[in-house]
């Protein structure tokens, strides 16, 4: 009996590895062919000055148009391209159309950064920084309208090889944006030692700040001293807004004013803001 039944589980246990087996070996296929068949989309996030409520910068973000599972979203795929690797060739389309896009906007005549996510992983490519370098070459893109944002755990590892490459970065004209901050290590001797040019305060702090508002204040006032921008991520209510106002938060992203969106939607949402800030200016100096 005991030993028919431990068979039996060992079995049970077999076929779900061997099915999730199956499903990464999928995932991994899919994704290959997903990137020849051009499926994957990149959609913008606007990020504004608190202070005049411009649009000062966008953050692209991917989406993987899906033939049968329809637009999902970066939680359900660049995990697993981080474990393969993948993520390496998924990262170099992903600079490239986003220094392309740049380069539209420019010839648009909407002058701000657009921002790209970089994984750990990407840092084991031997050719990324040379890649980066090229984009303008390659593209026509504005270096300086360019940010990469990577996450504390990059720093961490305290390597020469992070800090040469995030130097020639530099002085491309590429801005350095940490992501996520607050929740990694928090060694912030860190940021002094590479040329970091914005923070991003991670959404949690914004999420509870009824809790959080001395550690977060505190961001801030760190951000006047390193002459490094803050911006807080997931601002979802008017009155964390509010908040960011009172407290001299440089910059701000999050649903409340608006999901990431394709980039077509992204212009218009541009041209839009930018009318009002027009008419707000034009009120403000008694013309309106
Ligand atoms: P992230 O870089 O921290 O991006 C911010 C995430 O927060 C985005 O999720 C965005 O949609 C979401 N978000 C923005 N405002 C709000 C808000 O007010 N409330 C809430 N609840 N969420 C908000 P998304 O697009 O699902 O991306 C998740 C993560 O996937 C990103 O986090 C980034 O780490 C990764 N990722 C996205 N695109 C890329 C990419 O092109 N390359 C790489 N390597 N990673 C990417
Ligand atoms: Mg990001
Ligand atoms: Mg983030
Ligand atoms: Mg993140």
């Amino acid at each position: 009996e005991a030993k028919s039944d431990r068979s039996s589980k060992v079995t049970a246990f077999s076929m779900d590895l061997r099915q999730r087996l199956e499903e990464k070996v999928t995932l991994e296929k899919d994704l290959w062919r997903a990137l020849e068949r051009d499926e994957f989309v990149l959609f913008y996030q606007p990020r504004l000055s608190v202070k005049t409520g411009e649009i000062v910068a966008a953050e692209a973000l991917i989406r993987w148009q899906h033939p049968e599972r329809g637009l999902l979203g970066p939680g359900s795929f660049i995990p697993a391209c981080e474990e393969t690797g993948m993520i390496i060739n998924i990262g170099e389309w992903v600079y490239r159309n986003v220094a392309r896009q740049q380069t539209r906007m420019q010839e648009a005549g909407i002058d701000i950064s657009l921002s790209i996510n970089l994984s750990p992983r990407q840092f084991s490519d031997p050719d990324l920084i040379d890649k980066i370098l090229h984009l303008p070459e390659e593209t026509g893109c504005n270096p300086e309208r360019l940010g990469f944002e990577i996450t504390e755990s990059v720093l961490l590892g305290d390597s020469e090889a992070i800090r040469m490459a995030l130097a020639r970065m530099k002085k491309r004209g590429y801005q350095i944006i940490i992501d996520d901050f607050g929740t990694g290590y928090s060694n912030l001797a860190y940021l002094q030692k590479y040329p970091i040019d914005v923070l991003k305060i991670d959404q949690t702090f914004i999420r509870d700040l009824k809790h959080t508002a001395p550690i977060t204040r505190l961001i801030v006032s760190l951000g006047q001293v390193l002459k490094v921008r803050i911006v807080a991520e997931g601002v979802e209510q008017g009155e964390e807004l509010d908040w960011l106002v009172e407290n001299g938060c440089d910059e701000y992203q999050g649903f409340y004013f608006s999901r990431p969106v394709p980039f077509d939607d992204f212009a218009r949402l541009y041209a839009a803001n930018r009318e009002r800030q027009e008419l707000l200016a034009r009120m403000r100096d008694g013309q309106g």
